[in-house]
């Protein structure tokens, strides 16, 4: 017998008749003498419509408010999978966050999981009950309702695991595991049969949606060992654990993309000590979170280009910083471009392998791709290159790393 945690995502749990799929997975794992808690998202889609009422509503909305709405979703899809399961002859009851308790920090919108306590999921077991629990939800310490940003079922599901002592956390989605690169993009995307954790972290915060970064970060943190796996199809998914555990190494494991970065340069700045320092500081006195960094040297010692990037969500409120200060930094003027991507090639090996760079450049100048900044990791190599490219890069550094799948 084991203490499984399983999660399943919105399109595992699109409709009634996916809900009735999931139970049946449930009820197998059951009668095996498994002791479960199962994770659930909103249905697909919903999310996105409960956020854009709150908009309609109102474009400065109370993010306390904003998130009594959107966790709404998962609160319809527990209730749905215990009905489910008690006709199918499994007994089962719903939790919401506040009933378990997950309690959260009170960052709404994007609270972080601060403690759960286990003893209504544990009275379960015990009484042998499956716990249903809404994922993607808490409680903050105002005791208001929080949510844990995009993609938080998993992290949810993950912080479960850890609080139970859960032997294996099972994440089901509407792909059959971890592959080198989205497999919708990509079609010949090769599945993983395992990740290491901190490849599985570069990959998810440089792109790869298919698990919550957070997730993994607690994970590693907690040892809890990660399943990724088809909702639809019995087939072997891809293990997500520790370097020991993982046998399959390969120099680059994995190629991440996101659109999410926008490019902004400053042109023509005094070059002089100091100059950085004084560029970066208003923008983290905002919270803008500065990622990638060029500093061109100058021609004639006198001035210089900096180039940065930051969320595209944040490019509006940095150009306001960056021009409320140009009397005080002194530069020429600002660019900024959104339609840019930042692309990475992700993997362990490359510790120990030299060249794994320079093959990217290679790659990417072989198809005239031109590469605006870059930046590197121990594991990771990172370039921004305009996004109408993103696919053809993609495509070509995935061939070039070997990564492609043999066609069947
Ligand atoms: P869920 O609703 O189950 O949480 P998500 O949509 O959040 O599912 O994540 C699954 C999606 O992640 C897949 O449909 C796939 O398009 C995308 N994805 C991106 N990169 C990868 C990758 N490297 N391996 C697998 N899936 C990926
Ligand atoms: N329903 C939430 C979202 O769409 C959480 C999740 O699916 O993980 O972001
Ligand atoms: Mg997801």
């Amino acid at each position: 017998m084991a203490r499984l945690v399983k999660k399943f995502g919105g399109t595992s749990v699109g409709d009634i008749g996916r809900i009735r799929n999931v139970a049946g997975r449930i009820k197998k794992a059951y009668d095996e003498g498994h002791e479960i808690a199962v994770v659930v998202s909103a249905m697909a889609g919903t999310t996105n419509k409960l956020i854009d009422f709150c908009r309609d509503a109102s474009s400065l909305h109370d993010a306390r408010e904003y998130d009594t709405v959107v966790a709404a979703g998962e609160q319809i899809t527990v209730g749905l999978l215990a009905i489910c399961l008690q006709e199918i002859g499994v007994p089962a009851r719903s939790f919401l966050g506040w009933q378990v308790a997950i309690k959260t920090s009170s960052i709404h919108g994007s609270a972080r999981i601060e403690e759960i306590e286990g003893a209504a999921l544990e009275q379960c077991f015990k009484e042998n009950r499956v716990a249903v629990v809404a994922g993607f939800q808490g409680i903050g310490a105002d005791g208001r309702l929080t949510t844990l940003g995009r993609g938080g079922s998993d992290t949810s599901a993950v912080a479960l695991a850890a609080a139970l002592k859960a032997d294996r956390c099972d994440i089901y989605t509407d792909v059959d595991g971890v592959y080198t690169t989205d497999p919708r993009i990509v079609p010949l995307a090769r599945k993983l049969d395992g990740i290491t954790y901190e490849e599985m972290l570069e990959m998810a915060s440089l792109g790869a949606k298919v698990l919550q970064t957070r997730s993994v970060a607690l994970a590693m943190k907690y040892g809890v060992r990660v399943c990724v796996l088809s909702s639809f199809e019995d087939v072997p998914g891809t293990l997500v654990a520790g370097e020991d555990e993982i046998m399959e190494q390969e120099v680059v494991t994995g190629i991440a993309y996101t659109s999410g970065e926008a490019k902004v340069t400053m042109v023509s700045v005094k070059d002089r000590p100091g100059k950085v320092a004084q560029i970066f500081a208003p923008l983290a006195a905002t919270n803008i979170n500065v990622d990638m960094i060029v500093q061109n040297i100058s021609g004639d010692g006198a001035s210089t280009d900096v180039t940065f990037t930051v969320p595209e969500e944040d490019l509006k409120r940095a150009v306001q910083v960056m021009e409320a200060n140009k009397e005080s930094i002194r530069y020429d003027h600002l660019l900024f471009d959104d339609n840019v991507v930042k692309l990475s090639v992700i993997g362990v090996g490359m510790r120990s392998h030299a060249g794994v760079a320079q093959l990217m450049f290679d790659t990417l100048a072989d198809k005239g791709i031109n590469i605006d900044v870059i930046s590197t990791s121990e594991i990771k190599i990172s370039v921004l290159i305009q996004a109408d490219y993103t696919e053809l890069a993609v495509r070509a550094l995935h061939t070039a790393y070997g990564l492609d799948a043999d066609k069947a």
